[in-house]
């Protein structure tokens, strides 16, 4: 039992062409996966193929947030490696702006992205696993430790709010897998500060904010994913909390 179990079996990860999601993808690739690596910017997923690891590498253009391309992802998966096994729902936005100031288009964007898009990722994944007879399959998603906490700040509510849809729906989740009478497990990850792009368009963050909080590094996240899918198939681990060590948040 481990994750060597899932050697050759397709994990399809989310936002794959930076931090978190580009951290994950090359851990599953060192433990043998056939990964899809999905994102808008492809060349970013291509470069991150590994010699030495013997895991497969597909990298997918593709946007959360519009469902033709994530249908058309997942056709391109059965169709080409027959389907889905793991799914890595890492891809996430935040933008600035309070709840009494922030543009509409801004919110929209997390919520296609951090909560519709997951979703229906999640829908996707989970019916080709069923049509499949996938009894062991995973889906985890990356939220937050923001969703776990009410807002620490004005500045973030809206994505502070996504993460907490994110918990709920995960819940939602397992629920209707055990009234299926299915195995396929569920969890997520919730990090504290990771050291990534995630933040570096934020003005009203200063760019080395990295420098001056302690922070988690993308591997470290990765970590807590191969920590779930190493579990015996009765251990469903529900939720991982990652905090960088001496964190105040
Ligand atoms: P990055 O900004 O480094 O990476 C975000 C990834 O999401 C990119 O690969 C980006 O790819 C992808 N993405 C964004 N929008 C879309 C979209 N519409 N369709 C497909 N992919 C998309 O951030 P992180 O690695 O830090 O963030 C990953 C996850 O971790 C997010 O869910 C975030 O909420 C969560 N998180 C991050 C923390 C941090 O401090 N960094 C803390 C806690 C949680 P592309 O632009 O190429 O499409």
């Amino acid at each position: 039992m481990g994750i060597e179990t899932y050697a050759g079996r397709v994990a399809l990860v989310t936002g794959a062409s930076s931090g978190i999601g580009a951290a994950i993808t090359q851990a599953l690739l060192r433990h043998g996966l056939t990964v899809v690596g999905l994102a808008r910017r492809v060349d970013r997923v291509k470069a991150l193929a590994l010699k030495d690891a013997p895991g497969k590498l597909h990298a997918i253009q593709g946007d959360v947030a519009d469902e033709k391309s994530v249908l058309a992802a997942f056709k391109w998966i059965k169709e080409n490696l027959s389907g889905v096994d793991i799914l890595i729902n890492n891809a996430g936005v935040i933008t600035e702006g309070d709840l009494t100031s922030g543009k509409t288009e801004d919110w929209k964007r997390i919520l296609d992205v951090n909560v519709l898009g997951l979703s229906i990722c999640t829908r996707e994944a989970v019916q080709d696993m069923l049509s499949r007879g996938v009894d062991d399959g995973f889906v985890i998603h990356i939220s937050s430790v923001v969703g776990h906490v009410p807002p620490v700040s004005s500045f973030a509510a809206m994505y502070t709010a996504s993460k907490h849809a994110v918990k709920t729906l995960l819940e939602g989740l397992r629920k209707d897998l055990v009234a299926k009478k299915s195995k396929i497990r569920v969890g997520e990850v919730s990090p504290g500060i990771v050291r990534t792009e995630f933040l570096v368009n934020m003005t009203s963050i200063t760019p080395t904010v990295y420098d001056t909080v302690p922070c988690l590094e993308s591997e470290d996240v990765a970590e807590a994913v191969v920590y779930m899918l190493s579990q015996h198939p009765r251990v469903q681990v529900h939720e991982v909390i990652v905090h960088p060590t001496g964190s105040t948040l």
